[in-house]
């Protein structure tokens, strides 16, 4: 019989580290428990667990506020105090090593310090480098970059520009542009884009 294999927790922070912003690692590291190892014979886990998974989301996507860190924080000692088995436990000492850093913080201010998290970043193409090759018109599958290739001889093109409202900030223009020409920018700081749809 194939038998899925529950991961342990330790298994599921391990893989949570690919993630280089900590809130996204806290994310990852707590939609891994729900999925698995937590089974909810407890409620300052369980209901903990699912309200800690809430907040992180809220926090990641933009919408968060210094109440999601307390709350996060709150859940995390209750976890760690009530919680029934070392599995509960463990967890609020992962959530109490990553919430003990700035980074939460500068996520309210509306900034993600890796630039991982989607809602805080905006992709932009710098016109002093781009070489209007193309590129990465055609890797991106969200029809998000205007622009036409230079061709010998004319001039008069369309400069090429990301359409903010269609890029799902996936990043795959950024690994195909041979010249760097493309950046990531805090959303909050840059400036309004001259193409937004
Ligand atoms: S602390 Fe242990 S027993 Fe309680 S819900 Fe979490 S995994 Fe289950
Ligand atoms: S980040 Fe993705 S969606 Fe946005 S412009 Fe680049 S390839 Fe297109
Ligand atoms: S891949 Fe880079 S250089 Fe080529 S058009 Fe896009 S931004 Fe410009």
């Amino acid at each position: 019989m194939d038998e899925k294999k529950e991961l342990k927790v330790e298994e599921i922070k391990a893989a949570a580290e690919a993630q280089r912003c900590q809130v996204r690692r806290a994310l990852h590291y707590i939609s891994g428990f729900l999925e698995g190892p937590m089974c909810g014979r407890c409620f300052p886990c369980s209901l903990g667990s699912f309200e800690a998974k809430r907040r992180l989301e809220n926090i990641a996507e933009g919408r968060g506020t210094g109440a999601d860190i307390f709350a996060l924080k709150r859940i995390a000692g209750d976890m760690l105090e009530a919680s029934m088995c070392k599995k509960g436990k463990d967890t609020a000492r992962f959530m109490l090593e990553w919430l003990g850093t700035d980074v939460f913080l500068s996520h309210i201010e509306g900034r993600c310090p890796e630039r991982e998290c989607a809602a805080l970043v905006e992709y932009r193409v710098i016109p002093d480098k781009c070489t209007m090759c193309g590129l990465c018109r055609d890797a991106c599958k969200h029809s998000a970059i205007l622009g036409e290739k230079r061709k010998p001889f004319l001039s008069g093109y369309l400069p090429f520009e990301i359409r903010q409202k269609r890029c799902v900030k996936c990043g795959d223009c950024l690994g195909v542009c041979p010249e760097g020409a493309i950046e990531v920018l805090d959303a909050a700081a840059a400036e309004p884009a001259k193409v937004g749809k």
